[in-house]
């Protein structure tokens, strides 16, 4: 029988009635059984917040580990009644908050968060998890085994902060030390480099590491647990009647991700496609008996009626913009300037060039320093570098998109009706996604205007 590999994110990770739904759906699981599980809800955001703090002389270490220690006792108290599984729980638990105190301290000292200290504490938010949830395991008699990624060969490529897996070592040391005998809860976020390094696969990445393990282990699925109705057609917030899509490509899924679509890591459909593994996302708060998957991420390709299944945004994109009258025709200003964008180990997220200008998409907490780092080059031909900070980046998604014709045109038409202006469009990179920039004060209106064109209640029905 092959793997069920599971994971629970930080919004399962809240409160003991959380904790509780995770017990609930884990006992659904036949065997063999790893569970993958994040950091309680916002403690990655405060253990990067107290790295920061470290350099002040007023932080007290011991308080913000006192705060720590506080939420993870109140849960369990909550949820584990043997007092020996408690006082064994609190015995760990004082072990594992004493290490981050070290580390915290070392920070302090130096006064700079070297790379792979800060690697290392931010893995202690996932650490104190899996702890927490074997404890409310073993209270309910069921056997598992806490088993950490550098004990059982979740091996990096040795990058800081954002690496990548490599599968190769992965496959054969995971298939060795774990035992299809046994129910594993292992630590996301964290994989060790060979050299014994701690490195983190990038925020969010739990997601990542769950699909490294299961594509590793040839699981039979990755099931992902969250808080919400699947992947949908919109942002909630946005369109309260969003529909949940039934199923997604792993390109389509991956490009959603990629476009700001908070439920799944980008690179989570990555390790899997080979091995076509499906990605099942569930909703723990409708947990029944049965395990009910709302969307299947697999490599079927469904049609959707109208074509796009899902539009999404992202406001977190700039645009560094180099005019000149010929940056388009003359021959090496794109790499130039890309190349030492990159060599400063900033993520271009596309580039879309004309004759007279070229726009690179990046992060915008990287634009000034990109900006800065083209004016440096003094390039001849690039006549000013401007930066815009204030778009929005909305995609459509759905197979077919390129081949199906008249779907962009309807969708201009949709957003053009509104009177929202459209800066940049492009189409064509991918097979499933498109996307365009408009003005920040109009992604609203514009995911409003598509998901009205192409998500006619009636249409569903057909
Ligand atoms: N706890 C990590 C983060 O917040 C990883 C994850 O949640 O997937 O980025
Ligand atoms: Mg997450």
């Amino acid at each position: 029988m092959a793997y069920n590999v599971v994971k629970f994110g930080g919004s399962n990770l809240k409160n003991p009635s959380g904790i509780k739904r995770i017990l609930k759906s884990i006992i659904c699981y036949e065997k063999p059984l790893i569970v993958v599980v994040s950091a309680f809800f916002g403690v990655t955001n405060n253990l990067l917040n107290a790295i920061k703090l470290c350099c002040r002389t007023e932080f007290d270490i011991e308080s913000f580990i006192d705060e720590i220690k506080q939420q993870k006792l109140d849960s369990v108290k909550n949820i584990v009644s043997n007092p020996f599984l408690l006082d064994e729980f609190l015995e760990n638990l004082n072990q594992r908050l004493s290490e981050l105190y070290k580390l915290l301290s070392m920070v302090k000292q130096n006064k700079t968060s070297e790379l792979h200290l800060y690697d290392l504490i931010l893995s202690y938010g996932e650490r104190l998890s899996s702890l927490v949830l074997v404890y409310a395991l073993k209270d309910i008699k069921y056997e598992c085994y806490e088993a950490f990624p550098e004990d059982i060969g979740l091996i990096t490529d040795g990058e800081f902060k954002n690496a990548t897996v490599n599968f190769e070592l992965s496959r054969e040391l995971l298939n060795t030390n774990l035992s299809e005998e046994k129910t594993y809860i292992i630590p996301g976020f964290y994989g060790v480099s060979q050299n014994g390094c701690i490195n983190l696969l990038g925020r969010g990445g739990s997601d990542y590491s769950a699909a490294a393990i299961a594509a590793c282990l040839n699981a039979q699925s990755l099931d992902l647990w969250k808080d919400v109705k699947g992947f949908l057609s919109a942002d909630p917030n946005i369109i309260p009647d969003a529909v949940s899509i039934q199923s997604l490509t792993y390109a389509e899924a991956a490009e959603l991700a990629y476009f700001g679509s908070k439920i799944l890591h980008p690179r989570t459909p990555e390790p899997l496609i080979e091995k076509q593994i499906p990605i099942r996302i569930l909703n723990i708060n409708d947990l029944s008996t049965d395990i009910d998957p709302l969307t299947i991420i697999n490599t079927k390709e469904v049609y959707a009626h109208n074509v796009i299944k899902s539009v999404s945004y992202n406001h977190n994109f700039g645009i560094l913009k180099l005019v000149g009258s010929g940056v388009g025709i003359k021959p090496g200003i794109l790499a130039k300037t890309t190349s030492e964008i990159d060599k400063a180990g900033i993520n271009i997220k596309s580039v879309i060039t004309s004759q007279t200008a070229i726009n690179i998409l990046l992060s915008q907490d990287d634009l000034m320093r990109a900006k800065r780092i083209v004016q440096e080059l003094n390039i001849q031909g690039i006549n000013s570098i401007n930066i815009c900070d204030d778009i929005s980046l909305v995609a459509a998604v759905g197979e077919g998109l390129t081949s199906r014709h008249g779907i962009a045109g309807r969708l201009f038409s949709a957003v053009a009706q509104k009177g929202i202006n459209v800066r940049i469009i492009c189409f064509g990179a991918s097979n499933v996604a498109m996307y365009f920039i408009v003005h920040k004060n109009d992604c609203n209106e514009t995911i409003r205007a598509i998901h009205s064109e192409f998500f006619v209640p009636q249409e569903y029905l057909v």
